[in-house]
């Protein structure tokens, strides 16, 4: 019998299992995640996609972040007069997985691990085990969420084979939470030495962030005050995490939206800007820098006593902004890797836990990544501005899975620059001279002005 691992995520949620010795997450309605959702409407109870798409007609009947409230940490919900412990919503969220999982599998999902935040205290413990019990699910252990991507970690290689203790930060930035995590691992053991976090901070700021710009951009061209507009509000927080997500690929997204709101001559106002992934992460950067205060807290606070922080493992659907990883990159002196999907992490870690406990073989994940960071030759601020820069600014970063693209942005080095030399090198050296070059292309301009982007 098949046993499975369960990611009961405050904004999704995701269950895995072990297929051919390897972790793999189940598809639910053909995705893999699901949002942690769930609307009472009047004539049935919806959970996931469904639920969310209802939540613009009926935002009342609707529960979000039900994770924030378990173990007696915000009173019960009351829809339609019904009293709604968390834990009976909980219960929902894993009642739908597990149902969804028989569907699209065939067997029945019954022996589980499901994980918590490894700062959840005995009363959210039990809250979230009496949730699988009502959800009717065995639950063999809660799992701490950062050791479990951490056991993820080890099945692709990234935590290292070592003769002594390694010590590895698990970075969590998803909807609505930050977690970080300080662990020692040493062969099968693995202790979570420190952690820190901001229960308040995560992808659904950036969102709220991006929504504020476009509801002053609507003020300012329109005269138009859509932010006591329920559903003007709803429509604009859904294209703002649209584009927040187009920016992790792109460089710049054209924000379209029509029928947005209506003026005060009764007129439809529709939405139009660009956004740069520049000035978004400028809109984002004191969030991120907070984040890397908090790792940097709970590396201090693992007293590491002469052993150094090896790897970062990246987990969480907001670890897919470039500038997290590059923040990351700068801030620390260690590796960060990103092999494993950020959304499963913490699912397959669980899967995995659960095969052990249930005495099932694992096989090794195998994944292709970039060996050595790629980047090209910049002038940088150390160069001298008449001799060859030899500032390295990496753009794909070692452990990318491939394949991969990434795009940055560069600007123009002199007036009217009509060409520009790309030179490619590969290594983690600061300076060029110090890395390997892969080789040279060049392109022409359009003449821009002096540090114009390209
Ligand atoms: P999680 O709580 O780990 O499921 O993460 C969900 C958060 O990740 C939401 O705020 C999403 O908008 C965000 N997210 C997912 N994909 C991306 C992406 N490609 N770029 C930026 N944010 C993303």
């Amino acid at each position: 019998m098949s046993t499975w691992g369960i990611d009961l995520g405050t904004t999704n949620s995701c269950i895995s299992r072990i297929v051919d010795g390897v972790p793999v997450p189940v598809p639910i309605d053909g995705e893999p995640i699901m949002p942690s959702i769930v609307t009472y409407a009047p004539e049935r109870i919806w959970v996931g996609r469904e639920a969310r798409n209802l939540e613009l007609s009926m935002p009342e009947r609707c529960v979000r972040s039900v994770k924030r409230r378990m173990g007696g940490r915000g009173p019960d919900y009351e829809i339609d007069g019904r009293r709604l412990p968390p834990e009976q919503i909980s219960a929902e969220i894993l009642r739908a997985l597990k149902q969804a999982a028989e569907r699209e599998t065939g067997e029945e999902v019954y022996d589980v691990v499901i994980t918590v935040p490894a700062y959840f205290d005995e009363a959210q413990r039990q809250s979230t085990l009496r949730a699988g019990e009502l959800a009717g699910l065995h639950v063999l252990r809660l799992l701490n969420e950062p050791t479990s991507a951490s056991l993820v970690y080890d099945q692709v290689g990234a935590t290292r084979e070592a003769d002594g203790p390694e010590i590895v930060l698990i970075y969590d930035l998803g909807g609505g939470t930050f977690d970080v995590s300080v662990l020692e691992v040493f062969g099968e053991v693995r202790e979570v030495r420190a952690t820190a976090g901001n229960t308040e901070l995560g992808g659904d700021d950036f969102d709220e962030l991006l929504y504020r710009r476009f509801a002053d951009h609507l003020k300012h061209e329109r005269g138009v005050d859509v932010t006591a507009d329920v559903r003007a509000r709803a429509l604009l927080r859904r294209l703002a995490e649209q584009t927040k997500i187009g920016l992790s690929s792109t460089l710049d997204q054209r924000v379209s939206s029509e029928f947005v709101a209506v003026d005060a001559s009764g007129a439809p106002v529709h939405l139009q800007l660009s956004l740069t992934r520049r000035e978004f992460e400028a809109l984002i950067e004191p969030l991120l820098r907070s984040t890397i205060d908090l790792s940097r807290r709970a590396r201090d606070e693992a007293r590491l006593q002469g052993q150094s922080l090896s790897r970062i493992c990246l987990v969480g659907g907001s670890t897919r902004i470039p500038l997290v990883r590059s923040m990351l990159a700068e801030a620390f002196d260690a590796d960060v890797h990103e092999e494993i999907d950020p959304d499963f992490a913490v699912a397959l870690g669980a899967s995995v836990q659960a095969a052990m406990l249930a005495g099932q073989p694992i096989e090794r994940v195998l994944v292709d990544v970039a060996a050595h960071s790629l980047g090209v030759r910049v002038l940088g601020l150390d160069d001298v501005p008449w001799e060859q820069p030899d500032t390295f600014a990496p753009i794909l970063r070692r452990n990318t899975v491939l394949p991969s693209s990434r795009s940055q942005e560069f600007y123009t080095a002199v007036e009217d620059q009509k060409a520009m030399t790309v030179e490619v090198f590969q290594g983690e050296a600061a300076r060029c001279s110090e890395n390997r070059r892969i080789g040279t292309f060049t392109m022409d301009l359009d003449p821009h002005p002096l540090h114009s982007p390209v």
